[in-house]
């Protein structure tokens, strides 16, 4: 795999970058003379405390490989995928476009509370015997290595896949966390088929137009689509968001006049779409809510054989019970949560 590292300065990409060179195996790869690329940000004369920015690089141990291009790189890693490679030689968008085109990368940013971030950066020139900037100057500074329309990198941070917040204060702590996270693990790269189905689903579910729940369900065979579904009102009947079931609308509590509801289930309009015909034994049913009770008749009555359900509902037992009697196998499967992971042991405060 080819994982990318992006990040506001001192946030700790390459603090992270050399973890995975030294305990995981993997190795660097960078682009020739990078800092070239960089001298946009000049312009203000900061270029001794860019020196110290750029500097971070020398922290990263050999071997590492350089390469002429962000192509010559490509091709490099397309050949030799199935091993360890990192950078943090990313530098504009379509760099990024291209990288994102193949199946072994993943983009990883790396953020930290801007008041550490700075502390991280006047150690850093207090090392290199430069004087620090005052903190304002360091906040402008990242707004515009950020934000700025030309030269800010922002449009990187937005498309990473993982979200690493490193508010650690050791590395230890930053090592711990890193290996209890395991980067490497390749599920990272494509969704495994219940994460896939399971996600279609949740597509179909911002379909809904029903004023009570989005919910939506994915019917499977074989690893194939048969049908799919979310709820709402019949055919030719008013959306339900814009009036069509008056039960709805009315915001009563979970249950309350439910005989008097006009809203098909997920799961009613994905086997009213398969037709009995198509279910037959193997169908796996995939909702993104347990189904309710008179949706558990019908799953149990067309031959499903498993139901996977991502959250709860408020008739989970009663439906547990119909599925388990009629010999339907029920599984709960939630995909892993997106967002923000914090680097730090359980329970720190820092
Ligand atoms: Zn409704
Ligand atoms: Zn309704
Ligand atoms: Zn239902």
């Amino acid at each position: 795999m080819l994982l990318g590292l992006c990040g506001a300065i001192c946030s700790g990409k390459h603090a992270v970058a050399d973890y995975l060179i030294q305990k995981e195996g993997f190795r660097l790869l960078k682009l020739k003379d990078v800092s070239s690329l960089r001298v946009t940000d000049e312009a203000d004369g900061d270029r001794q405390l860019q020196a110290v920015e750029f500097a971070e690089d020398e922290s990263s141990p050999p071997p590492h490989l350089i390469f002429e291009d962000s192509k010559a790189l490509l091709d490099f890693v397309t050949k030799r995928w199935q091993e360890h490679w990192v950078t943090t030689d990313i530098w504009d968008v379509t760099i990024l476009d291209r990288f994102f085109q193949r199946p072994f990368f993943l983009l990883v940013s790396v953020d930290a509370p801007v008041s550490l971030r700075w502390k991280r950066f006047v150690d850093r020139c207090r090392d290199r015997l430069v004087e620090p900037p005052p903190l304002e100057k360091f906040v402008l500074w990242n707004d515009r290595h950020l934000y700025d329309k030309n030269v800010g990198r922002a449009y990187l941070t937005d498309r990473a896949q993982v979200r690493l917040f490193n508010s650690s204060s050791s590395f230890d702590e930053l090592h711990a966390a890193l290996k209890a996270l395991n980067l490497a693990d390749e599920e990272r790269l494509r969704p495994n088929w219940d994460q896939y189905f399971m996600e279609l689903a949740s597509l179909a579910a911002q379909r809904s137009n029903c004023m009570k729940r989005r919910v939506g369900c994915v019917l499977v065979r074989d690893r194939r689509v048969i049908s799919t579904g979310y709820n709402g009102t019949p055919r030719h009947i008013r959306n339900c968001n814009e009036g069509g079931c008056p039960r709805c609308n009315r915001g009563e509590g979970g249950g309350v006049g439910l005989s008097t509801c006009l809203c098909l289930h997920a799961e009613e309009n994905a086997l009213l779409e398969a037709g009995r015909e198509r279910i037959r034994e193997g169908a796996i049913l995939y909702c993104d809510t347990c189904p309710c009770l008179t949706c558990t008749v019908k799953i149990t009555q067309v031959g499903i054989t498993e139901v996977v359900y991502s959250q709860g509902y408020n008739m989970d037992n009663d439906s547990a019970a119909i599925l388990k009697a009629a010999g339907v196998k029920l599984r709960q499967f939630s995909p892993p949560r997106k967002g923000l992971i914090y680097l730090e042991s359980s329970g720190g405060t820092n």
